[in-house]
C-alpha cells in the first residue's frame, strides 16, 4: 500500500545528514509511483513532486529529525497548499440563500442534499429546504421525501410537472413564503455528460442564480472524476466541489488532482450513507491522509516548532568558550519536555510505536536532574566548577536527593562538557588525532 511505499522511498534518504539532488531524485521517483496508485493524475503527481524537490534541495536537516521526516512535512505542506490550504466555508449569508446540486448519476447527490440540509439546520441553525428537481425517476422523488422527513427537513415535491426549471422556480418561492433561508436544489444526473444534462442544468442556473453550486463526484471513480469535474466546471462554473464515499479505504487521491485542475475548494466529504455522514474538508487532514502518515507529521512540526536556530547558535558560542552551565542545561531539558510525553514521542515514529507499547519510558526521568539544578544558586549555575564538596551536600539536602546522585550528575555534566567542547573545536580534535601513537 502507499504507506509501504512511502517507508521504502523515505529507506533511501536513511541516515543521510543532507536532502541532496541523488538521494532525493530517488525518493521523488518513489513518491510518485505512489501518488499515481492514489488516483492522483500524472500532470499533478509531476508538478508535485518537482515542487517538493525545490523545496527540500540542500535544506539543513535539524538534529531531531531525519531527512525522511522533513521531507514528509515538505511534502504534507504542500499537498495542504495544493488542496486549497484552508477550510472554505460556504456563502450562506444571503436569504434565502439557494444551493444547487449537481453531478453524474449515483454520484450521490441526493444522499448530500439530505446531509446538507441536516447539517445546516443542525450545525448552523438554519431553515432549509429540499428541492426535488430529479423529475425523470418517480424513485428519486420519494428518495428525497424520505431523507428529508429522517432529518426534519421540508421537501418541495411537484409531481405533475416534468420541467426542472419551472420546480426549481417553484422552490425558491416556497422558501420565500415558508420563511426557508436555504434552498437546496437536488437535479437529476445521468450515467455520463451529455448535452441534454449540460443544457438542463445551466438552465436551472440561470433560472435560480444560486448562490453555491456543488459539484457532487464519487471518489471511486478515480480519474474519472477528474474528467467530469472539468466538464461540469466547464458548462456551469461551480462554486465548489463534494466528495463521496471517502469512507473505506478509498484513497482520496482524486481531491488532489479535481483540486489541481479545476481549481475550485472542496468543501465537504461524505464519509458514508448516514445522513451524519458528511465531515468539512479539511485539507491539511487530507492531505496526512493521502500520505498515509498522520501523526509523523505533527511529530516533525513539533520538532521543528521547539527548534530555535538563534538560541542554537548562542549554545555553540558559549561551548566553545567553555561557557556551557548549569542554565543552559536546564533549558535543553525542558526544550526535550516540551516536545511532550516521551512514550507519545517515540510512539509516533513508523515501526516503534508497535515495538514499545508495552515498554515503560519513564517520563519522570528528568524530576531528579531538574530538583538537583533548582537547587543551586544562580551563582553555582553559572560556575559549576565553583560546586565544591560542602555545597554539593547542601544541594543534596534542598534538591531531596542524596550526595551520589548529585557527584553523579556533576560527572556526566562535566563529561558532556569536554566531548561538547571537543566537537565545536576542530583544532582541539585534529590535535587530538595528532597525539594518537
Ligand atoms: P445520486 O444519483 O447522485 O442522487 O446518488 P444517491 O444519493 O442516490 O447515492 C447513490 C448511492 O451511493 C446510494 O446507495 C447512497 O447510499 C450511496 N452513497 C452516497 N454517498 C455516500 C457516501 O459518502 N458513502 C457511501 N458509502 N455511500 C454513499
Ligand atoms: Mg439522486
Amino acid at each position: 500500500n502507499l504507506q509501504d511505499k512511502l517507508d521504502r522511498a523515505f529507506k533511501v534518504l536513511k541516515g543521510q545528514g543532507n536532502i541532496t539532488e541523488i538521494n532525493v531524485a530517488e525518493t521523488m521517483k518513489e513518491i510518485r509511483k505512489a501518488l499515481l496508485d492514489a488516483d492522483v493524475n500524472y500532470k499533478t503527481a509531476k508538478t508535485f513532486t518537482d515542487d517538493v524537490k525545490q523545496k527540500a534541495l540542500g535544506q539543513n536537516v535539524l538534529t531531531s529529525i531525519s531527512p525522511g521526516q522533513l521531507l514528509t512535512k515538505i511534502m504534507n505542506d504542500e499537498l495542504t497548499a495544493l488542496m486549497g490550504g484552508t477550510v472554505s466555508d460556504l456563502d450562506i449569508s444571503t436569504n434565502p440563500t439557494v444551493i444547487l446540486i449537481a453531478g453524474l448519476n449515483g454520484a450521490g447527490k441526493t444522499t448530500f442534499s439530505g446531509k446538507l440540509a441536516n447539517y445546516l439546520r443542525d450545525k448552523k441553525g438554519k431553515k432549509p429546504l429540499l428541492v426535488a428537481g430529479d423529475v425523470y425517476r418517480p424513485a428519486a422523488v420519494d428518495q428525497l421525501q424520505v431523507l428529508g422527513e429522517q432529518v426534519n427537513v421540508p421537501v418541495y415535491v411537484n409531481r405533475e410537472s416534468n420541467d426542472p426549471v419551472a420546480i426549481a422556480k417553484e422552490g425558491v418561492e416556497e422558501a420565500k413564503r415558508n420563511g426557508n433561508n436555504i434552498v437546496i436544489i437536488d437535479t437529476a444526473g445521468r450515467l455520463a455528460i451529455d448535452e441534454a444534462l449540460m443544457n438542463e442544468i445551466s438552465a436551472v442556473k440561470d433560472a435560480t442564480k444560486p448562490h453555491e453550486i456543488l459539484f457532487v463526484v464519487d471518489s471511486m471513480t478515480g480519474q474519472d472524476a477528474v474528467n467530469t469535474a472539468k466538464a461540469f466546471n466547464d458548462r456551469l462554473d461551480f462554486t465548489g466541489v463534494v466528495l463521496t464515499k471517502l469512507d473505506g479505504d478509498t484513497r482520496g487521491g482524486a481531491a488532489l488532482s479535481i483540486k489541481s485542475v479545476v481549481n475550485k475548494p472542496i468543501k465537504f466529504i461524505g464519509t458514508g450513507e448516514k445522513m451524519e455522514a458528511l465531515d468539512v474538508f479539511h485539507p491539511d487532514r487530507m492531505a496526512s491522509r493521502i500520505l498515509g502518515m498522520g501523526d509523523v507529521v505533527s511529530l516533525v512540526e513539533r520538532a521543528q516548532q521547539q527548534f530555535d536556530e538563534k538560541q542554537a547558535a548562542e549554545l555553540q558560542k558559549k561551548i566553545r568558550k567553555n561557557k556551557f552551565d548549569f542554565n543552559d542545561f536546564k533549558t535543553q531539558i525542558q526544550q526535550i519536555k516540551k516536545m511532550g510525553n516521551m512514550k507519545d514521542l517515540m510512539g509516533m515514529i513508523p515501526g516503534i510505536g508497535k515495538a514499545i507499547k508495552d515498554v515503560d519510558i519513564d517520563d519522570n526521568a528528568f524530576k531528579p536532574i531538574e530538583a538537583i539544578i533548582d537547587s543551586m544558586t544562580p551563582f553555582e549555575r553559572e560556575n559549576p566548577d565553583a560546586i565544591d564538596a560542602k555545597r554539593r551536600l547542601r544541594i543534596a539536602k534542598g534538591s531531596g536527593t542524596n550526595i551520589n546522585e548529585v557527584n553523579k550528575l556533576m560527572k556526566q555534566f562535566a563529561d558532556m562538557r569536554k566531548v561538547m567542547k571537543q566537537m565545536s573545536n576542530p583544532g582541539i580534535a585534529s590535535k587530538m588525532m595528532r597525539n594518537m601513537p
